[in-house]
């Protein structure tokens, strides 16, 4: 939840002008996302329509904003073209003194029965990817717990609280033949920064099932080896040396870093309209700071067909 305050300059004193919540599927800073004052009035983005987002001007009253649609839409949310999306959530306290000590928050995508007759099928696996993520962990199974280490729970809860969350960052069909759903996630317990992850669960709207490349590719795994590998290199090439985010410098070296690591079980396949990508997590191929690496590659070379 975000609020927003008025603050008088002189005093100092501050008044809650709104409180906003934040809605599943809608990944902005409830209430603050685009926020400005203008001409005495507040606009941000929210909302709209059950679909999409577009500018409002918020009216505060009562602590809660009603938001004026302006006739300025931004863009059209990908899941709700297709479905819905729930929120659930997990926390996991200390058990001698009931400090929170994990956080975790999932999206679940609802696939509308309209789209695939299969949807039942669609939408009991991803609630069970969504339940799994907001199971016990084996550490919070395991943790006895130190009544010693509770006067610092106590004292500094924040340091001692991990949190976990995955959102629902885009919903596709493709070739008329797929589901894909993209989800976005962030685990932080405390430094510098956490980690994020990202996936993308596809499925065979005829049969209900999730595909991943293990079903999809066409010949054995060396080939596919040799193709990541391939495709990775020529990634690199196409930067400037010193704009590259991968850590080898030298093709041969990061040729057989690929081929290495490249497996039809572990490769990270992100699955596009007109190509697909080998997604590299961070620190994988190259630094923290340089993100998730994206190598794109056609269908004609992945599948040997034009698309997918
Ligand atoms: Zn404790």
């Amino acid at each position: 939840m975000n609020s927003i305050y008025t603050c008088e300059s002189g005093t100092g004193s501050a008044k809650l002008l709104y409180s906003a919540d934040s809605i599943p599927g809608v990944n902005i800073s409830p209430g603050t996302e685009g926020f400005k004052v203008i001409g005495g009035d507040c606009y941000c983005l929210a909302f709209m329509n059950g679909d999409s987002l577009g500018w409002v001007r918020a009216k505060a009253t009562g602590g809660k904003a009603d938001y004026e649609d302006i006739g300025c839409p931004d863009s059209r949310l990908s899941a709700f073209e297709f479905g819905t999306v729930e929120g659930g959530s997990y926390e996991y306290d200390c058990p001698n003194c009931g400090t929170p000590l994990a956080l975790r928050y999932a999206e679940r995508f609802i696939l509308n029965g309209s789209v695939s007759d299969k949807a039942g099928l669609i939408n009991e696996d991803l609630k069970k990817k969504q339940e799994d993520f907001l199971s016990p962990s084996k550490e919070d199974l395991e943790y006895q717990g130190d009544p010693s280490d509770c006067e610092e729970h106590k004292a500094n809860p924040e340091h001692y609280r991990t949190t976990d969350d995955l959102r629902i960052a885009g919903v596709a069909i493709l070739n008329e033949k797929y589901l894909t759903v993209n989800v976005d996630g962030y685990w932080y317990g405390g430094g510098a920064h956490g980690y994020p992850n990202r996936n993308q669960y596809m499925y065979d709207l005829k049969t209900g099932k999730q595909v991943t490349i293990k079903d999809l590719y066409p010949a054995p795994e060396e080939v596919f080896k040799t193709l990541v590998a391939e495709q990775t290199v020529k990634n690199m090439q196409s930067y400037d040396p010193d704009q590259s985010p991968y850590f080898a410098s030298d093709a041969n070296e990061l040729y057989q870093q690929a081929f290495d690591s490249a497996s039809l079980e572990t490769t990270y396949i992100e699955f596009g309209k007109d190509e697909a990508y080998i997604v590299y997590s961070p620190y994988d191929m190259g630094a923290y700071a340089s993100g998730y690496i994206e190598v794109p590659v056609s269908y004609k070379d992945l599948l040997g067909r034009p698309s997918l």
